[in-house]
């Protein structure tokens, strides 16, 4: 497994051993899924309640999508290790662990790893091998690698607000589009461009060095405009997982000596924990609710002028939406069968709480059931059947109470023809 003091002898994992050492912070590692030789996709998640569902943003970090790009599995170790042993000591790992759901997967590709190589054990780069935006790419199922499948079905399963994949070989904080429609090398934004350049910025402004970049300014840049690739993972997260993904180079040495692993830690500890606290720290949060009922629902949220929604929690109907701070935003909350809610806001640099009483549609609140937590169908009944049960209440309640009053009637006219006896004192 990873040494703890980083010794020389590095670039080893081994993470059911992780998962005994921090007893109550997190569930044990799980497996997502397996790579093409066989071997597990291991993930910790992070938080004072592993593996329960919370009114709580997650984040997911992934490693060594590349297997020739291993720093950041060991960082993300290290990372792991350092929340578990912090955790109520520093008010950082404290407010991550407590607010948020941290998962971490170390190594995406351990058969690359093994081999020393970019691509799998297939040799397929697993950071071209998403369905793509523009051009038909690995639109069928059966032609994506093993370790694809397993990531878009965890984005399917997990309700993840964001997250980052680290790589090597340059420092910058990377954001979408990773391509653009034409092929060209150019700036190429995303609805949210101004979010995940906040979200790049606070990567790499709380980064030893990386905002000093001579090659990107502020040390970020867009993908398309850096260099365009098809098929990439981090475009695939936010269109069809509504998840705000960044991909991190966090060094300029792919294969680094194992003693300087220590100093790259170090250089990237308070990125990464701003970034994953920045969930909680900034943006809007809140929860949608029925008005009828009172229960929560999964709805979604927009923003006037941006081109993109995020769906609330079916569990808790909670959102969590990153927005730049220190702008004004029209935000609309809506659900099939409610009417939609809209309210402006001014969004500072502090985290927003909002929550939204979503009305029921008239019309379609009378044929169409209301989505529950179980995803059982017993949804709300419509008003006419509502009506009908109070009427056959109040029919049982007239007939009990005549039942009630005739039996009184026949006791008293016993009693008056059968006198109780007087004690009788000797
Ligand atoms: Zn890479």
């Amino acid at each position: 497994m990873f040494q703890r003091d980083i010794s020389p002898v590095c670039y080893k994992l081994h993470l059911p051993i992780l998962s005994s050492l921090f007893e109550g912070l997190h569930k044990p590692a799980i497996s997502i899924g397996k790579s093409v030789n066989g071997s597990p996709l291991w993930v910790v998640e992070i938080s004072d309640k592993p593996g329960q569902r919370e009114a709580e943003p997650a984040f997911k970090f992934i490693g060594n999508v590349h297997g020739d790009e291993p720093v950041g599995r060991e960082v993300l170790m290290q990372l792991a290790y350092w929340l578990c042993d912090n955790y109520l000591k520093d008010p950082l790992a404290t407010l991550i662990v407590e607010n948020t759901h941290l998962h971490i997967l170390p190594t995406l590709n351990p058969d690359g790893f093994a081999l020393r190589r970019r691509g799998n054990a297939n040799n397929i780069d697993l950071n071209r091998d998403f369905p793509d935006q523009f051009f038909p790419i690995n639109d069928d199922i059966n032609y994506r690698q093993p370790e694809t499948r397993a990531i878009m079905s965890w984005i399917k399963q997990e309700h993840f607000t964001a997250s980052a994949t680290l790589h090597g070989g340059a420092l910058v904080a990377n954001y979408p589009w990773d391509g653009s429609r034409d092929k060209r090398k150019q700036y190429y934004g995303c609805p949210d461009d101004k979010a995940f350049r906040y979200m790049a910025s606070v990567y790499s402004q709380s980064h030893y060095n990386m905002s000093l970049s001579k090659e990107f300014r502020g040390g970020i840049t867009n993908g398309a405009l850096w260099y365009p690739i098809y098929g990439g993972m981090q475009d695939w997260n936010y269109i069809h997982g509504g998840c705000f993904e960044l991909t991190l180079e966090i060094s300029d040495v792919k294969w680094p000596k194992a003693s300087e692993l220590l100093v790259i830690w170090k250089q990237n500890k308070m990125s990464m924990l701003n970034l994953v606290a920045s969930l909680v720290k900034t943006g809007v949060h809140g929860r949608i609710f029925a008005a009828d009922t009172g229960r929560p629902i999964p709805g979604s949220l927009m923003v006037k002028g941006i081109d993109s929604k995020i769906s609330a929690s079916r569990t808790f109907g909670d959102y969590h939406r990153i927005l730049a701070p220190g702008e004004s935003y029209e935000v609309v909350a809506s659900m099939e069968g409610f009417t939609p809610k809209r309210t402006r806001i001014m969004l500072e640099r502090e985290a927003m709480n909002l929550d939204f009483i979503l009305d029921p549609d008239g019309t379609n609140a009378q044929t169409k059931p209301l989505p529950n937590d179980c995803g059982c169908d017993d949804g709300i009944k419509p008003f006419l059947i509502r009506e009908a049960y109070l009427w056959l209440y109040l029919l049982v309640l007239f007939f009990l109470l005549a039942l009630y009053l005739l039996f009184r009637r026949r006791i008293s006219s016993r009693l008056a023809r059968n006198p109780p006896k007087r004690p009788v004192a000797i």
